[in-house]
């Protein structure tokens, strides 16, 4: 089945508002294992609207319209749709009456200007709108169904979901089954990611790959797609075995889970208490942690020791470890570290320092960073030299740390 979708109004077409109908649609339609085929983007000119109906209605066994159906002056899709048909535009009695029922409902007065609302064009299926008072109408060309929907995003999924998803559902030939998915990485770029798994997609099987930067972390998206839900399931199976088996050190999450997530159910199983000590990253990490509804059950505290004498007076990094190895050091990252822990009487404390640039300081360079993770056993320190400005230095940092500490936590 061919389907194609079309947003009508200017807002959009000038980028005041967000064409979030289209990508909805698309995503609804998708879990049905349907995929759209072309989507275009109109203004409020009834021209350009008829002519664009034209166009998509050729090639599509389904077209999905959005917006302007409203009662103003700019409001032109119902009388483009009947013109695309060939039709002529009357007041639909049905239509009429379902508006003045919402005008009631919500204890409004009808105008008699709304009345151009239910002018629409003379054979059409009605669809109902629960939610407002344009209703949403099918039309047809050819072998294209046109279906019209209001462009207020809440009314517009309703409507998808309660009469167009099981209209189009009713008039699929064959259905193709289609699952996803999806791995967080962090500590490997794009290319590298993909030069290892160049081998992976099998485009005549069904199996295809996806990446998606989202620094500092890259999302990698099987997609498989066949006849049966089962052929489906083998085929990601072993996609998501060969990913494991190859990228597996760099997988931090799956199915869309998050790091913090993560890092906070691992705390919670465990029963470990965590304390922070930050410098270059100035709270970010304890931001993260306590993102997560809950974290007072494990996070104790965390400090921001950002110049050398907070360092010491608020962790006990001895003057002279700071003097003799300046304050970006593995040195002051494992006193942070144990002094913190110290000072909280958590069970394992975190600590990182580092030059988030630009420039260098202390004739260290920007990107160079410590991270020194103490627990009652001692404490263990590394050293990263990471790429980019200095909100990426920092947010690399943070993720690093809480990966860390994800690490850490499944083996205790
Ligand atoms: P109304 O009866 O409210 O006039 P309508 O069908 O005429 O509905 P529009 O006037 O085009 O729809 O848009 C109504 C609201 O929905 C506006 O706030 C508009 O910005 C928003 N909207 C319209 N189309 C989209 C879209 N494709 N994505 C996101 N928002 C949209
Ligand atoms: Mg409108």
């Amino acid at each position: 089945m061919k389907i194609s979708t079309l947003s009508i109004g200017d807002e959009l077409l000038f980028g005041e508002v967000v064409d979030t109908n289209a990508s909805r649609i698309a995503a609804r339609l998708y879990d049905e294992g349907i995929k759209v085929q072309r989507h275009l983007l109109v203004g409020d000119d009834l021209f350009a609207i008829i002519d664009t109906l034209h166009y998509l209605a050729e090639g599509s066994d389904v077209l999905i319209v959005t917006g302007g159906l409203g009662p103003t002056g700019d409001d032109l899709t119902a009388e483009a749709a009947a013109a695309a048909t060939g039709q002529s535009l009357v007041l639909n009695e049905e239509a009429l009456a379902r508006m003045v029922e919402c005008v009631g409902r919500e204890g409004g007065e009808f105008m008699a200007a709304s009345r151009r609302q239910a002018l629409l064009p003379a054979v059409c299926t009605l669809i109902v709108n629960p939610t407002g008072t344009a209703s949403g109408f099918i039309v047809t060309r050819n072998r294209c169904h046109l279906i019209f929907l209001p462009g207020v995003p809440s009314e517009m999924i309703r409507m998808l979901d309660e009469t167009v998803l099981p209209f189009i559902g009713e008039r699929l030939v064959k259905k193709v089954a289609i699952r996803t998915k999806v791995f967080t990485l962090l500590g490997i770029a794009e290319a590298e990611m993909d030069r290892i798994m160049a081998d992976l997609p099998d485009p005549a099987a069904g199996l295809s790959v996806a990446y998606r930067v989202r620094f500092p972390t890259i999302d990698l998206k099987l997609r498989g797609e066949g006849d049966s839900e089962a052929a489906v399931a083998a085929l990601l199976g072993g996609g998501t075995a060969t990913v494991r088996a190859r990228l597996g050190e760099f997988i931090i999450a799956e199915d869309g889970a998050t790091l913090d997530d993560e890092v906070a159910r691992l705390l919670r199983d465990t029963g470990v208490t965590v304390s922070l000590a930050e410098s270059c990253t100035g709270g970010l990490i304890a931001k993260r942690l306590t993102d997560v509804a809950g974290s007072s059950a494990y996070f104790l505290e965390g400090n921001v020791v950002y110049s050398n004498g907070a360092k010491s007076r608020l962790l006990g990094v001895p003057q002279e470890t700071l003097r003799e190895h300046g304050a970006v050091s593995a040195e002051v990252a494992v006193a942070m570290a144990q002094g913190g822990r110290r000072a909280a009487g958590s069970t394992v404390a975190l600590a990182v320092t580092g030059v988030a640039g630009p420039g260098a300081s202390e004739e260290k360079p920007a990107g160079m960073v410590f991270i020194a993770l103490a627990d009652e056993e001692g404490c263990q320190v590394r050293e990263y030299s990471f790429r980019g400005d200095r909100r990426q230095v920092r947010s690399l940092t943070a993720y690093t740390a809480l990966d860390w500490l994800r690490r850490y936590l499944m083996t205790r």
